[in-house]
């Protein structure tokens, strides 16, 4: 069957959907569920998604190209389905043959989970880079881990954040494919017995009473725009070594049997919720060395397979390890090179450290990863031994480079105070480091990583973050992208940049007319989805004011719900003050013990309970709390945003992502200057953002002295006083005056333990009101807004990951283009 649109062969297609619908469900099309239907679809997408699958990795291999290894704990993929048809050119004609047979694409597509393997920002970049990868025709895999439990469900019971497990496989993946032929071993704990080998006289290193998993790859198709590539997504399920344990079962042990099982299914059972945030678990060390292991084994293997000389590994394979989560990669390579490749310690290091590279993600220093030594050697203790070799030769390299300076051993080691650094090692090992905005870039080389950018600034090097336009913009957006396409051309669905053909629009009324007209008709949308998730009727024509992305302190959604407080304060005393309706939108998941971060969840349904039910107010006022927010309610969120909220501390938001999703659905941004923010403004011009507050260098100076007191603020502005003071005198809690008791004491009281408005929410607020008011006055203003929307679009050609991507070939991975015939095997 062909399906790309220049050859789509729509009756084969809807004999085939007829017939797969048949064959799993022994059903006729007209008696199936919408499910089956999905299934019988996708499984019809998949056969063409196989030949292309097969076409692409025979090229890679007569190329012999260079591939790059993506190693992450996440990818936060959302559905499959829309994507795969809208890559391989199919979607409208899908759509239609669906039409034919009186089915909805939209509902079908809406039985897919979405493949939530990850929490936010980072795992959502993980999955724009494959679809980047692909689409520029560069050989990739993605590695991570095949959790039996993605991202947990939200629910808002009375107010509250319930979570609830994500059973994305209980129907099956019809888009998966199961790898048994690559399993591996991958081995925990134990001991190491040391011995010399009697023929070479080489040390050999034997682990003995460890405990083992087997490893099995699943592999999920990427497929890349139009272009016929289709990449893999490698992701590991965990099995008991002998799937049911003959031995003990034989001695009648069967418990023994049956808990080997059960020890082996725990690693990959779920994700952990955290977002910038490390636990330091046992598990989440063995969940990292297990996925990291069995990607390691099998590109080696692959390796093998083609290549004698495993010295030159770093001419054929690239691997990035996206954040610290996968940096257990160096010492296991370093072990697979040395106690199972047989190389010396000098080859070895030389093989990984120009091989691996870094990206850092943070400075926030709660997210660093710092395992405690004795749970790291205990359970990879060969792995500690070559962790404590790496930091040994590297304390020498300090102190031939810095004699007399010990200070320096203790800002750099790999091992101090008892824990094991992963960005340290990181660094060290890695022939690249990078941040992901241009802004995090700087305060890591001139703060946080300083000794190191000292010691080695060749190493160091920015990647401004991007998202994928195919998704966000050309699946997410249908009447926009169309729009577009009418009048600039397709060629930005594969290059963004040529969006800049639309500022010449801006001065087109009749243009701007038609992008404000797509953008009610996506309010429409969503206020639709609105009225059937949460039952509140919203206005399309008000102010779309949209929050979306985890629940975080730093990113500031108790700033956003004080200034609706402080709003509703406003209008209940000045009725007769004019003033635009407005709809705030809000979606976040909380981590499932972030206590504050959860009181906030609370805090906003409260306030908007009250507020949507204060009918004096003529509904001048809306706040909407979104449940479950995932990448594939995100899309409908973007589409019908007039205002982008991206209003964390700065220097907290290392780059941001959804900042460049509203941004190239044209909503102008309402932020700090934080991470991308900058680029963004950069871009677009300061007079199509709304920005405040204080700056990143403004805030460091703060923190390096001892922060500020907020109390002095609290006592001089009695309006904040008031809204603050509503926090504990049950005007939102139905004369509760302990339920917000938590957020109170960490704006104001010392009572917490750490210093009192750490995010710089009070110090922040009049400068976000007076951005507030701004965006209101331009709203009025239709000409200038439509212009200001406008602009956004035109200008976010740089946030494409496509662009992100040709830079991390180009600098770091040094990749070379494959291009895959249209020809299909027999
Ligand atoms: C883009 C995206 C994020 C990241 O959003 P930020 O605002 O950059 O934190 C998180 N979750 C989902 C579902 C996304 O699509």
């Amino acid at each position: 069957m062909l399906m790309y649109s220049d050859s789509f062969e729509k009756e084969t297609f809807k004999e085939t959907v007829k017939d797969n619908v048949k064959a799993l469900f022994r059903k006729q099309i007209e008696e199936a569920t919408p499910q089956q239907i999905f299934q019988a679809v996708s499984y019809a997408v998949k056969e063409i998604i196989i030949d292309d699958w097969l076409t692409t990795q025979a090229e890679y291999r007569k190329k012999d190209a260079k591939t790059v290894y993506y190693m992450s704990m996440e990818f936060l993929m959302g559905r499959a389905l829309g994507n795969n048809l809208i890559n391989m050119t199919a979607y409208k004609e899908v759509r239609e043959a669906l039409e034919e047979m009186n089915i909805d694409l939209n509902v079908i597509e809406d039985q897919e989970p979405d493949a939530a393997l990850g929490n936010g920002g980072l795992g959502r970049l993980a999955a724009c880079f494959l679809d980047s990868l692909a689409t520029l025709n560069y050989p990739a895999y993605g590695c991570g881990i095949r959790y039996r439990y993605g991202m947990f469900k939200q629910k808002i019971e009375n107010g509250y954040q319930v979570e609830t497990p994500d059973d994305w496989l209980k129907e099956g993946n019809p888009f998966e494919l199961r790898r048994e032929e690559y399993a591996k071993e991958v081995r925990f704990g134990g001991t190491i017995r040391f011995e010399k080998d009697p023929e070479t006289g080489k040390d050999t290193f034997i682990q003995e009473n460890y405990e083992s998993v087997r490893a099995v790859p699943y592999d999920m198709p990427i497929v890349g725009y139009g272009n016929h590539v289709v990449n893999t997504l490698r992701i590991w399920d965990a099995e008991a070594i002998t799937n049911f344990s003959l031995d003990s079962f034989d001695r009648g042990d069967y418990h023994k049997a049956v808990e080997q099982e059960n020890l082996a299914k725990r690693i990959v059972d779920v994700l952990y919720p955290n977002d910038n945030h490390y636990a330091g678990k046992e598990l989440r060390l063995k969940q990292q060395y297990f996925f990291i292991s069995a990607s390691l084994q099998a590109l080696i293997a692959k390796y093998k397979k083609h290549h004698d000389d495993i010295r030159k590994l770093y001419e054929k394979v690239a691997i990035q390890m996206n954040d610290t989560h996968p940096t257990v990669a160096v010492p296991e390579l370093m072990r697979l090179l040395i106690d199972v490749e047989g190389l010396d310690w000098e080859e070895a290091w030389e093989v990984t450290t120009k091989t691996c590279a870094y990206t850092n993600h943070t400075i926030m220093a709660e997210a660093l990863e710092k395992w405690p030594m004795d749970l790291f050697s205990r359970l990879l203790p060969r792995i500690f031994q070559i962790v404590q070799e790496i930091d040994r030769r590297f304390i020498s390299e300090i102190r031939a480079k810095y004699p007399g300076q010990e200070e320096k051993v203790e800002k750099m080691s790999i091992l101090w105070g008892g824990q094991v650094r992963m960005a340290h090692m990181a660094i060290i090992a890695g022939y690249s480091v990078n941040g992901v905005a241009r802004l995090h870039t700087e305060i890591l080389k001139g703060q946080e990583l300083k000794d190191f950018y000292e010691m080695m600034p060749e190493k160091f090097n920015n990647k401004t973050n991007g998202i994928t336009q195919r998704r966000f913009l050309l699946h997410g957006n249908p009447l926009l992208a169309d729009w577009v396409t009418g009048r600039i051309g397709d060629g930005w669905i594969t290059d963004l940049s040529k969006l800049e053909n639309l500022k010449v629009l801006v001065n087109d009324e009749q243009a701007r007319r038609e992008f404000m007209q797509i953008k009610y008709k996506n309010k429409v949308r969503l206020a639709k989805y609105i009225k059937e998730h949460n039952g509140i009727n919203v206005d399309p024509r008000s102010i779309f004011d949209v929050q979306v992305k985890r629940l975080h302190e730093y990113k500031r959604q108790l700033l956003n719900i004080l200034h609706i407080m402080y709003l509703y304060n406003q209008i209940k005393e000045h009725p007769e003050m004019s003033f635009y309706p407005r709809t705030f939108i809000f979606g976040a998941k909380a981590a499932a013990g972030y206590l504050r971060a959860k009181e906030t969840i609370k805090l906003i349904n409260s306030v908007a309970d009250v507020v949507n039910n204060d009918r004096s107010i003529n509904g001048k006022l809306k706040i909407v709390f979104i449940e479950d927010y995932r990448v594939s309610n995100a899309e409908l969120l973007f589409a019908a945003a007039d205002v982008s909220e991206q209003i964390s501390t700065a220097s907290k938001e290392a780059s941001g992502t959804g900042n460049m999703k509203f941004m190239l659905n044209g909503a102008p941004t309402l932020g700090t200057m934080d991470g991308a923010n900058v680029e963004i403004v950069e871009e677009v011009g300061a007079e199509n953002a709304f920005i405040f507050g204080l700056s990143s260098q403004e805030v460091i100076n703060y923190e390096n002295n001892g922060g500020y007191n907020p109390v002095d603020i609290y006592f001089n502005d009695w309006e904040l006083k008031r809204v603050i003071d509503q926090l504990m005198d049950g005007t939102y809690s139905g004369g509760d005056h302990n339920m917000y008791r938590n957020l109170y004491n960490s704006l104001l009281n010392t009572q917490c333990t750490d210093r009192a408005d750490t995010y710089f929410i009070l110090k922040d607020f009049r400068s976000y009101v007076e951005a507030q008011k701004k965006v209101e006055a331009a709203y009025r203003d239709e000409n200038r807004w439509s212009k200001i929307a406008m602009m956004n679009t035109a200008c976010s050609g740089k946030f494409t990951s496509d662009r992100t991507i040709e830079e991390y070939v180009k600098d770091i991975w040094k990749l070379e283009k494959v291009g895959v015939s249209l020809v299909q095997p027999e």
